[in-house]
């Protein structure tokens, strides 16, 4: 299975087109005509597009591209707040062949109700579930709750080696921000190091959920020295009316990371 990255030139999106043998999955196509070229220059014998949730910088491309390559659209079956038309709907535990693979749909709200994510082994397709170095937003159909069991419980067991693949590239400002919460942590120094000339035409940073293990406040709530960290240095962030330490300190920070202007 190959994963190529492709860049909107229009939102700052990276969307992904995915093939296996003669078989092409495009997900998240928002710019049809980088689209579209892609698909053509691999001129797969079937494409399909798959929708990781309706939010319109991922769902907004799909008519245009599927009129264009008479592709399927896979898309969340049971959507609240953004449905997005298509012929099959995906729920958690579904499996998508693409050539001779196979993927896994989970269901992992949080940013929004519907968005689903897809697991190959050492892959994942992450939307705006995971991002490097930082979390998906709650802004838009979002519940921070729902966000947190997403990371801790539905994902919580995909493999440190997995290579993830997400919808935006925020992995420098999210550093920032992970160095703002911990200024000690040595991991989140190195990365923000490693990226410095990265640019968006050497397409997005890409990392594993072994290496966002140790950096990415996000996965790392249970880690009682964060917890600590987070009450003693943002009191006002932290709802002591949420029970369990771990979402306690995920709300936290996604509380700040909402309101965080930089350096
Ligand atoms: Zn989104």
């Amino acid at each position: 299975m190959r994963v190529q990255p492709l860049a909107s030139t229009f939102t700052d999106n990276f969307f992904w087109l995915v093939t296996d043998a003669d078989d092409a999955l495009l997900v998240d196509p928002i710019d049809a005509t980088v689209a579209i070229d892609a698909v053509r220059r691999e001129a797969p014998s079937r494409v399909r597009i798959l929708t990781t949730h309706g939010h319109p910088d991922h769902a907004g491309g799909n008519a245009e591209v599927a009129a264009a390559l008479d592709a399927r659209v896979l898309a969340p079956a049971d959507a609240i707040h953004w449905p997005v038309p298509h012929d099959r709907g995906l729920r958690h535990g579904d499996s998508i062949t693409l050539g001779a693979s196979a993927f896994d749909v989970h269901h992992a709200p949080g940013h929004t109700d519907d968005h689903i994510v897809l697991h190959a082994p050492g892959i994942l397709i992450s939307g705006d579930v995971f991002f490097v170095a930082g979390a998906g937003n709650c802004r838009n159909g979002g519940d921070p709750g729902e966000l947190y069991r997403t990371f801790h419980q539905r994902l919580a067991h995909l493999p440190d080696e997995t290579r993830f693949h997400p919808g935006h590239d925020y992995a420098s400002r999210n550093l920032a921000f992970c160095l703002h919460v911990e200024p000690d942590n040595g991991a989140a120094a190195a990365l923000r190091e490693r990226i410095a000339d990265h640019a968006r035409s050497d397409g997005p940073v890409l990392t594993t959920l072994g290496e966002e293990r140790a950096y990415n406040p996000f996965h790392r709530v249970h880690d009682e020295v964060l917890q600590r960290r987070l009450r003693e240095r943002f009191p006002e962030a932290v709802d002591h009316e949420v029970q369990d330490p771990a979402e306690q300190a995920f709300r936290a920070l996604r509380h700040l990371r909402d309101s965080f202007q930089g350096p």
